[in-house]
């Protein structure tokens, strides 16, 4: 069982250990069809992705992509929810040089506002914490997501509701009208089994997805793959699934 498209990578670009032509190479020698590089968002303080190396990433996937006829190589940048009011940490670098965007939760990001700091990222970590939080935690979350969805022309969301708990259907339900693909992440634990069975409904797409920061990980996905055949959702809603594979 595997997939035929990595939709999720990092590189030394942020903090993965590889270069992007050794990450390419990697999906090369496993017979994949397409790799995205997706590092992370500029608003991490140590890990983001400076804003003018989107240039120099650009440049270097197109010179790949002349190199190599065997796949297909685009950018992509996971980039931070940073705002209650679904700010994402994007500027004119990521809209001039990617392909298309993508969006999660991480734990360290530097707020959009001041007043995001208590209301959105102290908020997550203290639900962890303090489960009688949760409740009021994924409602606040959940309007984040979908104002974000509504905000934003995205891709993914990647690692949906990992470190901030959010109302799959809702969010689910917004994502297939918006066209926004909801990754199912083994790294992240999210999509798991159950949200799955709930989210996949809706009609919308998924995709199974490695999240490597290393070339060893690169289409590492059994656990994911198992978690989807488990959820009994459709095969065509994943996207990035190798042909009868399932
Ligand atoms: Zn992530
Ligand atoms: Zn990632």
């Amino acid at each position: 069982m595997k997939i035929k498209a990595d939709l999720h990578t990092h590189t030394t670009f942020s903090h993965g250990k590889n270069s992007i032509e050794e990450m390419v190479n990697r999906a090369r020698q496993l017979g994949l069809q397409e790799i995205v590089i997706s590092d992370h968002g500029r608003s991490h303080p140590l890990y983001g992705v400076k804003p003018y190396n989107f240039r120099v990433m650009r440049e270097e996937i197109d010179r790949l992509n002349e190199k190599y006829s065997d796949i297909q190589i685009y950018l992509s940048v996971e980039s931070n929810i940073t705002g209650k009011d679904g700010t994402i940490d994007i500027g004119e670098e990521e809209r001039q040089y990617c392909d298309w965007i993508y969006a999660g939760y991480h734990w360290v990001y530097i707020p959009h506002r001041f007043s995001d700091f208590f209301t959105f990222k102290l908020r997550n970590y203290l639900t962890k914490v303090l489960p009688f939080l949760k409740a009021g935690s994924r409602r606040a979350n959940t309007q984040t997501y979908l104002k974000m969805m509504d905000r934003y022309d995205l891709k993914m969301i990647t690692h949906p509701g990992d470190k901030c708990p959010i109302d799959v259907e809702a969010v689910a339900k917004k994502a297939a009208e918006k066209h926004v693909i909801l990754e199912i992440n083994p790294r992240h634990h999210h999509l798991n089994v159950e949200e799955l069975k709930r989210a996949a409904k809706y009609g919308g797409t998924f995709a199974i997805n490695s999240d490597a920061h290393s070339t060893d990980r690169v289409a590492d996905v059994a656990e994911g793959i198992a978690w989807a055949a488990a959820s009994g959702i459709p095969q065509e809603q994943i996207i990035n699934l190798a042909q009868d594979e399932m």
